[in-house]
């Protein structure tokens, strides 16, 4: 299932990758990874075209997309009788995060009016702070403000809009802060 520019997404996620990768951060893909009869399916009388139907190409994450070897994937909306918009229904992301020791997850993908909106609101409900990367993130906009209204919830609800820039610029000073020496303070 094609989001209009979604594509465009991908570059930018990779520049966040690379430093998220550089830094030894971790980095969690989902994705949707449906049985062909799934609930959300018109053909069930659901609102979607089949997408990402299990070991189809369909489901596969982008060609361009770099997703580094040992990354974690978490696959969501498994079951036929369940939608799972959020990374974190139904899967142990949660779970897998928190491990990590992680406070914050800065998150980019497709679509922002479900998936995206969905993840984010979950993460916060989970108490992590969350930062939504807003140029890498393309909506459905079934209504034509979707996307700006699913924005506007995350934000009401504690996210914060940053650029993919602005992550990369943000890990870098994580990076220094854990390779500087420590030194005995002066005063
Ligand atoms: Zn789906």
């Amino acid at each position: 299932m094609a989001v209009k520019e979604g594509g465009v997404v991908v570059p930018r996620l990779n520049m966040v990758i690379g430093a998220f990768t550089r830094a030894s951060l971790p980095i969690f893909f989902t994705r949707d990874w449906h049985p062909p009869n799934h609930m959300s399916f018109m053909g069930q009388g659901g609102t979607w075209p089949p997408h990402c139907v299990k070991e189809t190409p369909g489901a596969e994450f982008h060609p361009k997309l770099r997703v580094p070897q040992g990354a974690v994937v978490v696959s969501k909306g498994t079951e036929a009788d369940r939608e799972a918009y959020s990374g974190f229904q139904g899967t142990d992301l949660e779970k897998r995060i928190k491990a990590t020791k992680a406070r914050e997850v800065f998150l980019g993908g497709l679509a922002t009016d479900y998936c995206v909106k969905e993840t984010a609101l979950d993460a916060l409900d989970a108490g992590l702070k969350v930062k939504v990367l807003e140029d890498c993130i393309r909506g459905v906009n079934l209504r034509e403000n979707d996307s700006g209204l699913a924005l506007r919830e995350v934000v009401a609800r504690g996210a914060e809009l940053v650029t993919s820039s602005d992550a990369v610029r943000l890990v870098a000073r994580v990076r220094e802060f854990h390779s500087k020496p420590r030194r005995p303070r002066l005063r």
